[in-house]
């Protein structure tokens, strides 16, 4: 980003907010800085000049210390973040405040907008690639569920239900014939240099002989070992009684970690070649990590 689109995003988020003195200020002055602002870095730069508008209503409106609890700070820092969106890389300028009772700092955008404080991408970002990762996951797993169990499951029957399921209310105690996990990986900008560019998605879908598709879930940011944990757990009431596996057969595609973390949960396992396709039909819903329940 140059530095003269940054001096004319920095000038309308002045014009947004109060920092401008309001009787030197004119409608025509605002479409002009608007238009420029367009032309110049479009709508990542519009959101940027937005966010640093609804930053400081937020400010203003008051804001407690996530750490202590206390309303009162100071101007710590500026900082600039990187997010990689649907619409785009936006360049965020961020405050961070410190805590006058605690002296420790907080972000007000980032908890806002439920950024981590690491995290070089929106969460939109991440459940648009999940999207689109979990219909390719869908499509595979219909082609898989023909060929292996022998009937007809079309990928579209996956969608309607993803449609109809509120995520929040996924039962994950459930036996069933085949339970076929999933991961891909997107690319995302990395962190730093020690970092991987590949965030994963994961998908874990049962299937009865009968037709009937049971999802367990998708994930962004779950490892397999927190999944097959959480799979287990809903489904052993109690540690005195050994654990039954929950599906006939694992379907994955041989990846190690995967069988290793999952085979627990069925009776045997099967090795599948999944056949990557790249249409885009998004409308999912997920969940980004494994919550702790309270069962
Ligand atoms: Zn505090």
């Amino acid at each position: 980003m140059s530095g003269t689109h940054t001096v004319i995003s920095n000038k309308i988020s002045m014009l947004f907010g109060s920092e401008i003195s309001l009787k030197d200020f004119s409608f025509s002055q605002l479409i002009v800085a608007v238009k420029n602002l367009f032309d110049t870095e479009g709508v990542p730069g519009f959101v940027k000049a937005l966010v640093i508008l609804i930053e400081s209503l937020l400010i203003k409106s008051g804001v407690e210390c996530p750490h202590c609890g206390k309303d009162k700070h100071h101007l710590h820092s500026k900082s600039d973040r990187k997010l990689k969106t649907s619409i785009g890389e936006v360049n965020l300028a961020l405050t961070r405040l410190l805590c006058i009772s605690c002296k420790k700092t907080f972000n007000p955008m980032a908890q806002l907008f439920d950024l981590d404080k690491y995290s070089r991408k929106s969460r939109e970002f991440e459940k648009f690639a999940l999207e689109t990762v979990t219909d390719q996951s869908f499509r595979r797993s219909a082609t898989v569920i023909n060929k292996e169990a022998g009937f007809e499951t079309a990928h579209s029957t996956l969608h309607r239900w993803f449609w109809h399921t509120d995520a929040v209310n996924i039962n994950q105690k459930k036996r069933v014939d085949f339970l076929i996990a999933d991961g891909t990986g997107f690319k995302r900008s990395k962190d730093n240099e020690f970092d991987t560019n590949k965030g994963s998605i994961k998908v874990l879908i049962g299937y009865n002989k009968n037709g009937e598709v049971i999802p367990f879930g998708a994930w962004t940011r779950a490892s397999w070992k927190d999944i097959g944990k959480l799979i287990k757990s809903k489904n052993h009431p109690s540690d005195k009684i050994k654990f039954k596996p929950i599906a006939g057969t694992l379907i994955t595609d041989g990846e190690e970690e995967i069988v290793r973390q999952l085979k627990k949960l069925a009776e045997s396992h099967q090795r599948c070649l999944f056949h990557m396709t790249h249409e885009l039909t998004p409308l999912l819903r997920y969940k980004d990590i494994v919550q702790k329940t309270k069962q």
